[in-house]
């Protein structure tokens, strides 16, 4: 027989309880309980991270490194794109490819390559017949 009561207390779960309240599948929940009952602060229960924080810190020594090799390649980035816009050429914002400048129906420097512009325009236009 199934009682109802046996059910993981997080919302729309209908796993059995097997960690305390918690189902398998919600495990790290009841990891972090028993964490903080022993007043540890843990990194990010959102994404799963149950490492322990060091004090006066946001985040794990592990997560820490993966966001500072983030901001790190993001840079990089950054410094691409300039020196290729230098050159006259603009990084699609769309599709993320290089092409060479050309002006809009606006005369201004389109952002996008011609063919994600072309696709743009024609989907505005059906956008206007549609209305
Ligand atoms: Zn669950
Ligand atoms: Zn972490
Ligand atoms: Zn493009």
């Amino acid at each position: 027989m199934e009682f109802k009561d046996d059910k993981c207390i997080i919302e729309n779960c209908v796993n059995k309880q097997k960690f305390d309240k918690y189902c398998g599948k919600h495990k790290k929940y009841y990891n972090y309980q028993i964490l903080s009952q022993q007043g540890i602060n843990v990194c990010n229960i959102d994404r799963g991270c149950l490492n322990p924080i060091l004090e006066g810190y946001t985040k794990c020594e592990k997560c820490l490194n993966v966001s500072r090799k983030k901001d790190e390649s993001k840079l990089i980035k950054v410094s691409q794109l300039k020196s290729i816009v230098q050159e006259g050429k603009t990084i699609c914002n769309k599709c993320k490819c290089e092409f060479d400048n050309f002006q809009n129906l606006l005369g201004m420097n389109s952002t996008k390559c011609r063919s994600c512009y072309e696709k743009q325009r024609l989907i505005e236009q059906n956008r206007v017949r549609v209305r």
